[in-house]
């Protein structure tokens, strides 16, 4: 079966077809560096890794692309507002970049422990501004641009897809013309390529340009920076479900202004939100759920790692604390019964035509369907409590599973690697299974109980004799 995605543009399942054959760009917004990342970006960024590892389980070669964005994320999509970036470096007394440095490294820590691939390509806004800079040249060149009150503005007019995305119609943004704020733009949907002048007046960070010293408006950072990375139509774009109608459609609008090439992307994935039972997480906000507070309430990054996992990406996940503990319990449980099968076996490859292969089969038709998590995590439980599965097998094929769903179960097997590779103890066991084979039961009665004697227990398993210690 083919990998097929949900495509936000057109809104239906399609298969994937890459641009260039067994390749795969695939461009993922990153996180605005002002604050920790919440509980909610993090599920962004799971879904992302999730589509990731499934790319690359389907033979693709993957290049991932996140932007960090360091610079002019404003606390409205209307481009007003105060600079979020300097808000959080006044309230801490530090530096904007001192600030982004700090939740930048916080960011990675988090993703890290959530096992989250790290992308191969991590590009900050203000290390681009160049391209920025380049790239509205080209949509002024190409005449989708007007000046007002000190800055250039990207006239949603002049673009015949303009909100094909979300499904927007330019005349009912027109028509809600009265809740804008902001009296330089021609029309609501408008929005400021490069600002030289804002409401607020302390713009901690900016640059010359050809239309004054100011600095870039927010969705023009991740068109300049997926096109220096992925060329000018790359295949996959993603971000949160509330990308939709604003900072994805007007990437969209800023990219094919600039080249004239349509479609820029071919695949959009959008993941839903997390929510909490008292609504909706804001970073702006503040008083959000981060990593760290469910580590502080006992959770293990992968408790939530597993939570987040067992809900599809395309369905809103709430968020509740006895949902975690379930999780929590249901990991434990997964790892017991792996644990259990490493200590008696090691994994071992099935021969073709075993039935466990059919259900990893299984495990990646659910993935193949739109990345169907809470099928394949099901397929992972069905193996482990097949009892017809060699242990060797279920491991082996646990393993397989896992290098998509990212539960760190490898780190289980290593657990118990220490013990298989003490030499003495082998040694022993083989004088038992020998002793035993000879029908000698009373020395192998006292083999197992000198080992005892140290404090190590044998277990005869399926596949021969496992030891512990006490
Ligand atoms: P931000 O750092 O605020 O730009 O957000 C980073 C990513 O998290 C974006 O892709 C957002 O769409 C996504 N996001 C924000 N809030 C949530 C949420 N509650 N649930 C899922 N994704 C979210
Ligand atoms: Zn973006």
């Amino acid at each position: 079966m083919p990998l097929r995605l949900y495509n936000t543009l057109g809104r239906t399942l399609e298969e994937f077809i890459p641009l260039v054959p067994k390749k795969a760009g695939f461009y993922g917004c990153g996180p605005t560096v002002y604050n920790y990342a919440h509980i909610g970006n993090l599920r962004a960024y799971v879904t992302h890794d999730i589509l990731v590892r499934t790319l690359r389980e389907r033979g693709f070669q993957v290049t991932h692309v996140m932007n960090i964005t360091d610079v002019g994320h404003l606390s409205g999509d209307n481009d007003f507002g105060e600079d979020k970036m300097v808000k959080s470096a006044e309230e801490r007394g530090k530096s904007v970049l001192e600030i982004a440095g700090f939740y930048t490294r916080a960011f990675f820590d988090d993703t890290a422990r959530m096992n989250i691939i790290r992308p191969g390509v991590v590009c900050r806004a203000t290390e681009h501004i160049d391209d920025m800079i380049g790239l509205i040249k080209r949509i002024e060149a190409n005449g989708y641009t007007y000046t007002a009150g000190g800055n250039l503005y990207f006239d949603i007019s002049r673009f015949d897809h303009y909100g094909d995305l979300a499904l927007l119609r330019v005349e009912d943004l027109k028509a809600g013309a009265r809740t804008d704020l902001d009296e330089n733009k021609r029309n609501p949907g408008d929005f400021v390529l490069w600002f030289t002048k804002s409401k607020f007046e302390n713009q901690a960070l900016v640059w010359d340009s050809p239309w004054g010293r100011g600095y870039p408006g927010w969705h023009i950072e991740c068109s300049a920076m997926s096109i220096r990375y992925l060329g000018e139509q790359f295949d996959i774009h993603a971000g949160g479900i509330d990308h939709v109608p604003i900072h994805h459609t007007n990437e969209i609008a800023q990219s094919e202004a600039a080249t004239g090439k349509h479609p820029w992307v071919r695949y959009w994935v959008h993941n839903e939100f997390l929510v909490l039972d008292k609504g909706k997480m804001s970073k702006s906000a503040g008083g959000f759920l981060t990593l760290q507070s469910l580590i502080d309430a006992g959770y293990d990054p992968l408790d939530y790692r597993y939570f987040l996992i067992g809900g599809h990406y395309r369905s809103q996940l709430r968020f509740s604390w006895d949902s975690l503990e379930s999780a929590k319990n249901s990991r434990k449980s997964l790892r017991e019964k792996f644990r259990s099968l490493a200590v008696s076996a090691r994994p071992g490859e099935p021969a073709a035509g075993s039935s466990v292969l059919e259900r990893l089969g299984a495990f990646h038709g659910a993935l193949d369907d739109d990345l169907s998590t809470p099928r394949a995590l099901s397929e992972l439980w069905g193996l482990l409590r097949d009892n017809t599965v060699t242990p060797g097998e279920a491991l082996w094929t646990a393993l397989q599973m896992d290098r998509v769903l990212g539960l760190g179960l490898e780190n289980d097997l290593a657990a118990d690697k220490g013990r298989e590779e003490n030499p003495e103890i082998e040694e022993q066991i083989a004088r038992r299974a020998a002793a035993k084979a000879a029908g000698d039961f009373a020395l192998a009665d006292a083999i197992r109980g000198g080992l005892r004697e140290k404090g190590i227990i044998l277990e005869d398993g399926k596949s021969g004799t496992a030891w512990r210690r006490i």
